[in-house]
């Protein structure tokens, strides 16, 4: 322990370090908390049990240098740092499960960030206050993993509105941070919509206790909205009050092969006309996706259908009647199948089967994240327009023969994530990409980022999304309650 103190403590670069006094105050603030409550935070300085947990990314591509990490585990602890941090100009960037895609959730370096910054890690405050199985109100605290949320929730006949690859890490409270979007979005629409209320604490320690069991609430601004998105920049989520939506008796899968881009945006219109309510997902992958997750998994996946396709979607509904939905599925596909919008495809009618086929675009982020350094984009656009990008860019990438170009995402939100991979980092591939295809998709009146955020990762294009109007009423908001920028600054603005 004495070697980490050494390094806390003696650091070369003064201005950056934690002095003894507010790190002694912060273990006081938990521990008067326990003698109350029972219920310490804990303060982690050990670099072996912080570094890679906690100041590096998922993707690998952002390390930051926090020395400490605090897991307080209520409300009030979280108030009390806060307070004591705004006071003491020290910086806190909130963290929940960690797999944030643009950098959003680790400490900036310190040539950009000259003071102290602190991670505040909500992975202890996990608990589920309240659910109503009458109505379907979930109130929790937010560092409730979503998986657990909705395995809980489906012994109770519920489930989570959203479900996202990251589902087994990412927290509610990081989900509504940045506003996730997911595969259910078809279905149940973004957080906005689901959201019944908020508790934060503000960037001086105040708390926001904006929890409510009712739907409908037009009294004044929509505060708890506002954090939707908010990247951890204005405040900490501390609780969610959120209406879940009834399990479904029945969920099938289907996925799909298609020829030709025309195909897929015909199939996707078709779903929607043929299966109506129960369509709960449409997600696309491209062919080299499809070949990559083949590739990388081959020990445990078959091909889905047989030979090769230039596109697959991945289709579920979700539904009240077994027999039913599944005459619903089965009729859709050979509807397809037979005015030639699909060529193949498999079905599925069970849990296991349906999970499996699930596999071949969940597994897509992965498989790229394993084969090379992935440069990610992930827009939205008209989906008349939406191929066009993919085409232009894999003509602009024929200079780097190293580089490929993948595409996949919520085709049925029109979202795409347009990844390219090369075997390295090489500045000359990003130059090529970026701005052109924040250009591009502003040129088509698209968002240069449809539900990761903006993080560190797009921090300088978000002009292109934003007019200048917007950015300014943002950047006064941001000073209005955050006026010493401590709360995770270096951050989307
Ligand atoms: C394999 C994979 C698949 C993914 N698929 C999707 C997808 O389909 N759709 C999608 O939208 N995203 C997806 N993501 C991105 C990511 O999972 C989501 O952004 C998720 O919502 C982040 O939650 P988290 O708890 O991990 O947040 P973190 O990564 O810890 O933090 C993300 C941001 O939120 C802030 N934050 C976190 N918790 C709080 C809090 N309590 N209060 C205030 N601010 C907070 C952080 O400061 C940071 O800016 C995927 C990621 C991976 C790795």
């Amino acid at each position: 322990m004495s070697t980490t103190f050494q390094r806390l403590f003696h650091s070369n670069n003064i201005a950056l370090t934690l002095d003894r006094k507010h790190v002694d105050e912060i273990k006081r603030i938990f521990d008067e908390d326990t003698s109350t409550t029972k219920k310490g935070g804990e303060v982690l300085y050990n670099p072996n049990e912080i570094d890679m947990a906690f100041n590096h990314d998922w993707t690998g591509q952002f390390k930051g240098a926090s020395e400490l990490v605090l897991r307080p585990r209520t409300t009030e602890q979280v108030s009390k740092i806060v307070k004591y941090c705004n006071e003491n100009n020290i910086v806190i960037i909130p963290q929940g499960g960690n797999t944030g895609l643009v950098g959003g959730g680790i400490p900036v370096n310190e040539q950009i960030e000259h003071r102290p910054q602190i991670i505040l890690s909500t992975n202890l405050m996990n608990e589920i206050i309240s659910f109503n199985d009458k109505s379907g109100k979930l109130i929790c605290q937010s560092g409730c993993i979503l998986e657990h949320l909705n395995h809980t929730l489906e012994e109770k006949g519920y489930q989570m509105p959203l479900d996202l690859a990251a589902k087994g890490s990412c927290q509610i409270g990081g989900n509504i941070a940045t506003g996730a979007g997911g595969i259910r979005y078809v279905k149940f629409g973004s957080l906005h919509s689901n959201l019944l209320g908020l508790e934060c604490v503000l960037p001086d320690g105040s708390i926001m206790d904006s929890i409510k069991e009712i739907r409908k609430d037009n009294t004044g601004y929509h505060l708890s909205h506002l954090f939707v998105g908010s990247e951890g920049t204005l405040g900490i989520i501390t609780k969610v009050a959120l209406q879940v939506p009834i399990k479904p008796k029945s969920v099938n899968v289907a996925l799909i092969s298609v020829e030709s881009f025309e195909k897929v945006q015909e199939l996707i219109l078709m779903a929607k006309r043929e299966l109506g309510e129960i369509l709960s997902a449409v997600e696309f992958v491209d062919s080299d996706s499809m070949k990559l997750v083949m590739r990388l998994n081959h020990e445990t996946l078959q091909p889905p259908v047989e030979g090769e396709h230039p596109f697959y979607l991945v289709i579920e509904t979700q539904g009240s009647s077994k027999e039913h939905d599944e005459e619903k599925l089965n009729d859709f596909f050979a509807k397809a199948l037979e005015e030639g919008v699909a060529t193949d495809g498999s079905l599925a009618f069970d849990e296991k089967q349906s999970q499996y086929l699930w596999k071949f675009r969940e597994l897509v982020s992965e498989s790229l994240k394993k084969d090379g350094y992935v440069y990610k984009y992930d827009i939205s656009i008209p989906l008349a327009k939406m191929y066009d990008i993919v085409l232009d860019m894999k003509e602009r990438m024929k200079v780097f023969p190293q580089a490929k170009v993948y595409s996949f995402g919520h085709l049925g939100d029109e979202n795409l994530h347009l990844n390219i991979v090369s075997p390295k980092f090489e500045k000359q591939i990003k130059e090529t990409i970026e701005p052109y295809v924040y250009e591009w998709t502003s040129k088509h009146r698209g968002s240069i980022s449809a539900e990761h955020g903006i993080g560190v990762l797009k921090k300088n294009y978000l002009h292109y999304s934003q007019t200048n109007v917007a950015l300014n009423l943002m950047k006064s908001i941001k000073k209005t309650l955050d006026p010493n920028n401590i709360m995770n600054p270096h951050k989307v603005l």
